[in-house]
Parts: C-alpha cells; structure tokens; sequence
C-alpha cells in the first residue's frame, strides 16, 4: 500500500551513514517532526532546496520522483539529523511499546493481586485455544494439517478419523487446542455471537507474498478483539524471501517484532516442509504461559459450538469445546436458542467418551435441532429449567425483533473514547489513502475518526462482522456491496454508505459527525414563585405557600429552589395547589401551595422556579 515508505525505512534504518558535514552546514534550528510530510515540505522546513533534498536522499538510496512524494515522520527525522540538524526529542515508538509493556505487566500484577484475594477453589491451569488466521493460499491449511499430524494424541482406537472443527496437540511443554477452521470469518462469526473462546491468533504471512488485504483485515480483526498474535512467517524455504522486510512492514500496523523494541512473537516456518513447527509451538506455550489460562473442572459442564450439522445417521450433531466444568453422557443442556441431552460425547479420534472435561473439543449427539456456531452450551440441572430458560428465551427473541430499530449515531460513539468508528473500503490504492488522510484530519466538537479497518474491494461479510462488533460505520468508495453481506447489514441495520465522489463522502461525514455531538442545552425559565408561608401538613410533607412572581408555575415542569442565590434543590413538583384543588398551572399574582418531591426543607423567602431545557443550535 506504502511502497515508498517501505523502501525508505529500510534504507534509512542502516546504521554508518556518512556524514556530509562539508555539503551542508549543520543548522542550529531545533526540528521537531509530528508527522509524515512531502519532500517539497521537509526541503522547505531545512531550506535546502528540493533537489539537492533528493540528490541527499538518493545517495542513501532513496529514490523520490518528485517535491509531493512522502516520507514518513522517521525518515525525515533520520535524514534531517544526518544531513547535521537537531531534531526535538520525543519518545520513540520502541520507549513507547516498552512503556505500554511496563504499564500492562502492573496492570496484570494489580490484577492478579485482587484476583488472590478472591481465588475461585478448583481453578487448573488450562491449555491455550488457538486461532489460525492470515491471507488466502499463504498456508493456513497446511500448518493446520502439519500439525495436526505430527502431534495430535493419538488414542488406542488409532489414529484420526474425523473432522471436527477443533482438536487437541500434545507436546512435552503442553498441550493446545487448535481451532480447525482457518480464516477470520469463523472467528468474527463466534466473536459476533458472544463467544471470546480464543486466546491466541496465529497470523500466517506467506514470506514469498508478504502483507496482503486479508493479512490486514486479520489484524484489524484480532485487534477489535483484543487478542494477542504470534506471527508464522511461511514459506521460508522458498528462495529470495525477505522476511525482515514483512517484519519492518507489520510495525505499521502495531506488530512489532522484539527486535524492533515490540513484544511481539515471531517465528519462521515451513508448513509444507515442516520446518519449525516445534518452534511455533512452543511459543504458543510459552505466550498461553504468560497468559496464565485458567479453567474448573467443577461444576455443570460449559462450552461454545464450534461447528454444527445434521447427519443422516446421528441426528443433530456439534462440535463443542468444552470450557468449563464436566460434562457427562447423559445430561439435559440448553445451547443457544436450542436444547438436547447428551446422547454421546465423541473425541477427535473418534472414541466414544463417557465424561469430559476442559479444555476439550469433543462432538455432541442429542441436540433437538441444529445450533449455530459461537452459540454457548450450559449443561443444566433438570428439564424443567430447560423448558423455562428456552420459553424465556424465545420470548425475548420476539421482544427484541419488535423493538429493533436502527442503531442511533449515539450509539456508534464510545462515550468514553469520543471516537466515530469507521470501516473504509475503496476501489484502489490511491483513493484509499487519499480518503483516510482526509478523514483523519476531521475532527468535529471533541469527536474524531478512528479507522477501525480499511482496505480495497467490495464491502463483504467481514467488514459487516468487523462493523457490528465495533459499532463502526461503513463507508464504501466506487464499490459496490457484496450480495452475501446484504442479508447481514439488513439483519443488523448496518450503516453502510457508498460515494462516487469524495466531496460528498467527506461532507456526509462531517454532517454524521455534527449529529454526534452531545447537544447543549440551556436552562429557560418559564414560572418564578416566592415562598411566603410554610405549612407541615402531617402525612403529606412541608407544602409552601407561595405567591406567582413570574411568568406561570406548571406542575409538570422540572423545578428548582433558590435560597440565597444557591440551587438548593433541582427536581419535580409532587403536587400544586389553588385554593385547595389540584391544578395543572398557576399564572403570575396567584398564590399557589406547592409540595416538592422528597424534600421538606422549605423556608420562608425561598423562590421556587419552574423551567425547561432548550437545545442550542
Ligand atoms: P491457505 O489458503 O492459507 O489455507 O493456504 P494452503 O495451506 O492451502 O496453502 C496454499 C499453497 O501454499 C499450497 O499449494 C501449499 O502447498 C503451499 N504451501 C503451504 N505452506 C508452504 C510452505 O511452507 N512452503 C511452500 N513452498 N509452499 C507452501
């Protein structure tokens, strides 16, 4: 996508560069870089004239076209110190990651502190279930299979005979569940469903293809869901690979390997020649280490669906991983909107099983229909918590189907974060990166852009996936939608646009973004009564007798009492009195007895103001 950014970073990051002292004369000028910029800018900034800018950055082998080219905030930085200027401090990206590790290693020491003081009696250190993600044909697959079949526990029955969605490694350091389906839609699907079952994602990287759209949209993914990635260069048998190329291409996009100052893991592969993979596995151990996964073997038994079918012979059958308690032959369970009893419990080799327990994925027989993926498995006491929970169930299916109604642009902003999240697909490169750098520039009121994901292609049911989990918008540039994302975006009333023209997709955002703006209100007020007696009426409360200054008194307006400038109070009128009847209003020169909820402190004096909020434009 950054062609030339790559190309410089990596030129600039060599190390003995000769200092050209005699060609230009170090200025004095303390330089301080925010952010990327042009040749054109940075020549102005140090004053040296574009093409003596170029002919500098050429002989480090930096080859710009022309004065609009970009370089990015560290090139500029490294070249201007080079060509002899100061450059302002600021912390670099590795203080900063070293600073977050620092700060997320307390966090967790704070964490597990509380957690030792309400620690959960039959808590067993479990193994990691994990994901295996990354961009079609860079070898997902085969690393499933390879491993798979160099470490699965192979069962007296002998060897593996099924499929089912998920299974088990053993290694000497542990053992991990692998779930058996590659790609993030599997893992958006059960992230959309309320399922969080995995700890940890393995991206693949072919090395011979390096980062590509779904490589993207894997971290994009992993990142919403807050899960940490070992990354598997693959492919590294084939010849002329660059794989420290891939590394310094994944720090912009939060990857950063440790020996760019970053915590995350990476390990070289061969899926296809099974190079390595004791290596990745072992990291995964080591990360699921760190992690301290923890399970019970107490309890009724608990799972997700990993996969569904129905089978001719067994019925309805699902692949659950089991995550929590023990789950027996024999059991009444609920399962999304779904129910059964425990007919048989098979294991990945095949062996019937008579009890379970965590973390395992194992097939279910006895479902009474055909649950969904992601959909969460509680085995429960008796069949007549199953009916009651289902009907409950249903119920709520039926009330939340009629109140649905489009998200409102409330909603799509985190109320913490003042962020509008957004999804951004386009026709081609140059549009993209034209949009993105638009749109991050506008920030209207407190609230700005943040671009959850982008990339090139029509909106598919990721994006839509990727849009509901993290509440973005979708914004589509000369695309068009993908037929099989339709069904979703209605189903969940997605916001999803599409231009043909920059202007408008610009200006359509902002206009979203001025409807997010928390409205500001002003105070008018419509009725100003004093207070001249006070009565205490036994059973009611303290009512002031009060006599209209201003304006009228209406009962059902918010009211507040004022007692030597101060707002002593600020609610409601429980009740208003003309001449002992309930009345609605009391117009100015009246006299009026006024109740007020909950409070009794009234003095003589006090003034008593009715009023309404007006919104300001
Ligand atoms: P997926 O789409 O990510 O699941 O990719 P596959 O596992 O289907 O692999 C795509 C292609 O890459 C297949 O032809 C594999 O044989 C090949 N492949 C996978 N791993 C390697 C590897 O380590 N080296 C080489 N040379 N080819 C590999």
């Amino acid at each position: 996508m950054k062609p030339k950014k790559k190309t410089i970073q990596k030129t600039v990051k060599k190390k003995n560069l000769t200092h050209p002292k005699n060609v230009i004369k170090p200025k004095h000028k303390i330089l301080e870089f925010r952010d990327s910029m042009s040749v054109g800018e940075l020549a102005k900034i140090i004053d040296i004239g574009v093409v003596k800018l170029k002919t500098e950055l050429k002989k480090q082998g930096i080859i710009v076209k022309n004065a609009k080219n970009i370089l990015d905030r560290e090139t500029c930085i490294l070249i201007t110190e080079y060509l002899g200027f100061k450059v302002k401090e600021e912390i670099k990206p590795e203080e900063k990651i070293r600073k977050i590790k620092k700060e997320k290693v307390e966090k967790k020491e704070e964490k597990v502190e509380e957690k030792k003081e309400i620690e959960i009696p039959g808590l067993i250190r479990r193994p990691p279930v994990v994901t295996v993600m990354g961009h079609v044909d860079h070898g997902k697959t085969t690393l499933l299979d390879a491993i798979r079949h160099s470490n699965v526990i192979q069962q007296e029955a002998g060897g593996i005979t099924q499929h089912i969605g998920a299974y088990k490694v053993k290694t000497e350091k542990g053992e991990i569940v692998f779930i058996d389906t590659p790609g993030h839609e599997a893992f958006t699907a059960m992230r959309a469903r309320g399922s969080k079952i995995t700890d940890i994602v393995i991206l693949v990287i072919a090395a011979d293809d390096g980062i590509m759209p779904q490589t993207i949209e894997a971290i994009n993914h992993v990142k919403s869901a807050n899960v940490p990635v070992i990354v598997a260069i693959n492919k590294i048998d084939l010849p002329n690979v660059n794989v420290y190329k891939i590394k310094q291409n994944l720090v912009n996009y939060g990857l950063v390997a440790e020996e760019f100052g970053g915590d995350t893991f990476f390990v070289e592969i061969s899926a296809k020649n099974k190079i390595n993979i004791d290596k990745l596995l072992d990291t995964i151990l080591f990360k699921a280490e760190l992690m301290e996964l923890k399970s019970t073997k107490e309890g009724l038994g608990e799972g997700v669906v990993i996969e569904s079918k129905l089978d001719s012979k067994k019925g309805h059958v699902a692949t659950v991983l089991i995550t929590k308690g023990i789950l027996k032959v024999g059991d009444i369970f609920i399962c999304g909107n779904t129910y059964g009893k425990v007919r048989a419990i098979i294991d990945t080799s095949g062996k019937k099983l008579q009890e379970v327990i965590p973390v395992e994925p194992v097939e279910i027989m006895g479902f009474n229909t055909t649950p969904i993926a992601g959909d969460k498995f509680s085995v429960v006491k008796n069949e007549t918590d199953v009916k009651e929970i289902i009907e409950k169930k249903l119920e709520e299916l039926k009330t939340k189907k009629q109140t649905k109604k489009t998200i409102s642009l409330q909603e799509l902003v985190s109320q913490k974060s003042k962020k509008l999240n957004i999804i951004l697909k386009t026709d081609v490169y140059g549009s993209l990166e034209a949009i993105t750098d638009l749109l991050k520039k506008l920030i209207i009121g407190d609230i700005e852009i943040n671009i959850v994901h982008s990339g090139v292609g029509p909106v598919n049911l990721s994006d839509v996936n990727l849009a509901i989990l993290s509440k973005a918008i979708i914004i589509g540039f000369n695309i068009i939608i993908d037929p099989n994302a339709e069904e979703l975006i209605k189903k969940e009333s997605v916001n999803v646009k599409t231009y043909r023209i920059i202007y408008e997709l610009i200006d359509d955002i902002k206009k979203f973004m001025s409807g997010l703006i928390q409205p500001e209100y002003k105070q008018i007020v419509t009725g100003r009564a004093i207070v001249k007696k006070v009565f205490h009426v036994s059973n009611v409360g303290t009512v002031a007798g009060c006599i209209v200054e201003n304006g009228v008194i209406q009962r059902n307006l918010k009211t507040r009492l004022i007692r030597d400038n101060v707002i002593v109070y600020d609610k409601r009128i429980a009740s208003l009195r003309s001449f002992k009847t309930d009345v609605k209003e009391v117009k100015k020169g009246c006299e009026c007895g006024i109740l007020l909820e909950n409070f009794s402190d009234i003095k003589p004096g006090d003034i008593l103001e009715t009023y309404i909020l007006e919104q300001v434009k």
